[in-house]
């Protein structure tokens, strides 16, 4: 429902759990975040309810901070509003988090062929396909962006698709097809929304990602691509609002 994606100097915690309180007006049952630190360590942290209960939790027990995260606020499609049910949702052997806007219309074909290459699922999501896709691409190519243009070739339905990967601290990959998506460009580090409300306390330049195409974002610089992978110019645009 609600997505954020941070990149740059920051701890990325206080910008995602701040953009997700900023989407809350869309409306939610769950939330949660993931981080990569520097040292090559993905944490996260996922609640049911309000997303008072995921920011008391983290004040009682941090997780470790890092410049580079994810978070989600989420309206269940498949699989009741729980805390195994929230997203992040973690591929290739926990090193890779993903999150999910939409609906994965052939999540059932894709969930029994990687059943049978012997995935074990701990969710009843349509996401948590994603996320082991993306995490065996990522095997195969050590690259977040190939591994998300590969898997989208893969998925039917609507989908914002935004995954960290451990292995490489400072990147955010999105995807989006029938489902919006929206680059913060700020100095020294980016964004990612669902809407501009995820990041217009920081920064007032945007840059729309269009139909089937994919976004990495780095502290310095911002590529798009089609889900061919060939480049895209997207365009920028500011954002009329007073945060
Ligand atoms: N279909 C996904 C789920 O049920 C994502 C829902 C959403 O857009 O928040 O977990």
């Amino acid at each position: 429902c609600g997505i954020v994606g941070y990149v740059g100097t920051r701890g990325s915690v206080e910008v995602l759990l701040g953009g997700l309180k900023r989407l809350e007006y869309r409306g939610y049952d769950s939330a949660g975040v993931a981080v990569v630190g520097d040292d090559g360590a993905l944490a996260t942290r996922k609640r049911a309810g309000k997303l008072g209960m995921l920011t008391d939790d983290l004040a009682a027990v941090p997780i470790a901070d890092g410049q580079t995260g994810i978070g989600h606020t989420r309206w269940a499609t498949h699989g009741g509003p729980t805390d195994g049910n929230a997203h992040p949702h973690l591929g290739d052997g926990g090193r890779l988090a993903l999150i999910h806007n939409g609906i994965i219309e052939n999540f059932f074909e894709l969930k029994t062929e990687l059943l049978e290459r012997g995935h074990a699922f701990t969710s009843e999501t349509d996401t948590e396909v994603a996320a082991l896709l993306v995490g065996d691409a990522y095997r195969e190519s050590g690259d977040l962006t190939t591994a998300m243009l590969a898997t989208v070739q893969r998925l039917e339905g609507a989908f914002t698709l935004v995954a960290v990967h451990a292995d490489q601290p400072h990147v955010v990959v999105g995807a989006r097809r029938n489902s919006p998506l929206v680059v913060g460009l700020g100095d020294g580090e980016n964004f990612l929304g669902s809407d501009v409300a995820a990041f217009v306390e920081y920064t007032h330049r945007a840059m729309e990602i269009g139909q089937d195409q994919v976004v990495t974002i780095r502290p310095d610089r911002v590529e798009v691509v089609d889900f061919g992978g060939a480049p895209v110019t997207p365009s920028t645009f500011e954002v009329d609002w007073d945060a």
